[in-house]
């Protein structure tokens, strides 16, 4: 039973804001819908519409732990220490890393970064220490932050620019029958378009993420005024590239992401190769950006599996199909990549080198 049973689709509301003030942008439509989407219900496992990493398996918390726990030895140690997570989910990976931290001595506040209420309540059962932030502006500002944010930013509004015989224009969304959309807008926005890029075939997409630059930005903020290291992981590319990458997933099957808006997940790639300019422009030293597969065998996955199908061998086949689907090739190993930041005068953390 979902919070949002009872609510007035947002697809009418949408209808109605459109007929009273026209097209929304793209970014609007897409913020609304995932701001729907994710206040009214869990999304996660098996009975929901697409699972996760950590979800997968509990190598994947551990392990990024354990990177954090290196991190913060390596660095010294200091207190008080702060365990930032953006957009947690269940909690999985937060209960998964902290658990190993502690066994070394790495014992963080914890700081969950989330808007819905729904997956609040249940990072409540999973953490109940942690404290909980609308944004990342209430985390306290003293102490080295390790800041975690696993399919994130994927879920920030995109905005899309097109080229159209008439100039760069912003993408727009109207109702079309029972569905929505994309329509250029009328305003010109070539001045929104880099000088380079502006004379692109008609029909050239550009799609940007605002929210996700922001949100490394300030990341990268916190890292130079506290000391501390971040780790965001999500599919996407690591060169810049033009085209919509909007996509929709419900029940585990990509859909329509212009039927139902609010009804499934919408998600963009996520454009690393900005987003580590960003980081680096405030200061912060940009460790890599690596395959997931490459990043979690560096750091020791296959032995991680055989020490848990020793201790639970009647589960040695489902510990291994598991791993398989983090690191395998046409699985999660090569779509998904790992960015590192890190404090100037924090150690280069493991799985960034060679
Ligand atoms: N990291 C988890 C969940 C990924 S789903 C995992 O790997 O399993 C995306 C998460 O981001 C959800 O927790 C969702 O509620 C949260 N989220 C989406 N948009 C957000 C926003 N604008 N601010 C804060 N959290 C957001």
């Amino acid at each position: 039973m979902s919070e949002g049973e009872g609510r007035e689709p947002l697809a009418d509301i949408f209808r109605r804001l459109i007929a009273n003030t026209g097209p929304i942008s793209l970014m609007h439509y897409m913020g609304e819908a995932n701001a729907r989407y994710y206040s009214s219900r869990d999304p996660l496992g098996g009975a929901g519409d697409f699972i996760t990493a950590p979800e997968i398996s509990q190598m994947f918390g551990e392990l990024i732990g354990l990177w954090l726990t290196d991190m913060w030895v390596n660095a010294g140690r200091e207190l008080p220490v702060h365990y930032v997570e953006l957009g947690p989910g269940r909690g999985t990976l937060a209960r998964d890393a902290l658990r190993v931290a502690k066994r070394y001595g790495l014992e963080p506040q914890v700081h969950f970064v989330e808007t819905s209420t729904a997956l609040k309540d249940i990072q409540l059962e999973t953490l109940p220490g942690a404290q909980w932030h609308h944004d990342l502006s209430s985390v306290p500002p003293y102490g080295p932050v390790l800041v975690v944010a696993n399919e994130f930013l994927d879920a920030l509004p995109v905005r899309q620019l097109v080229k159209t015989p008439d100039g760069w224009r912003e993408r727009m969304v109207m109702p079309e029958g029972e569905r929505f959309v994309c329509v250029a807008g009328t305003q010109p926005m070539d001045a929104a378009v880099p000088e380079a890029r502006r004379d692109a075939p008609d029909g050239t997409i550009i799609e940007t993420c605002p929210g996700a630059a922001a949100a490394v930005y300030e990341v990268a903020g916190r890292l130079i005024e506290q000391g501390g290291a971040a780790l965001f992981i999500d599919y996407g590319y690591d060169q810049q590239r033009d085209g919509s990458t909007l996509q929709a997933v419900r029940a585990h099957l990509k859909v329509d992401p212009f039927v139902g808006p609010g009804e499934a997940d919408l998600t963009a790639h996520v454009d690393f190769a900005t987003l580590a300019q960003i980081a680096q422009s405030r200061g912060v030293r940009w460790l890599g950006t690596v395959p997931q597969g490459r990043w979690l065998r560096e750091l020791g996955i296959e032995a991680r599996a055989q020490a848990l199908a020793q201790v639970a061998p009647q589960h040695a086949a489902a510990i291994d199909s598991a791993k398989e689907r983090l690191i395998g090739e046409g699985q999660m190993g090569v779509l998904f990549k790992v960015m590192g930041l890190a404090a100037p005068g924090w150690p280069g953390g493991a799985g960034f080198h060679g």
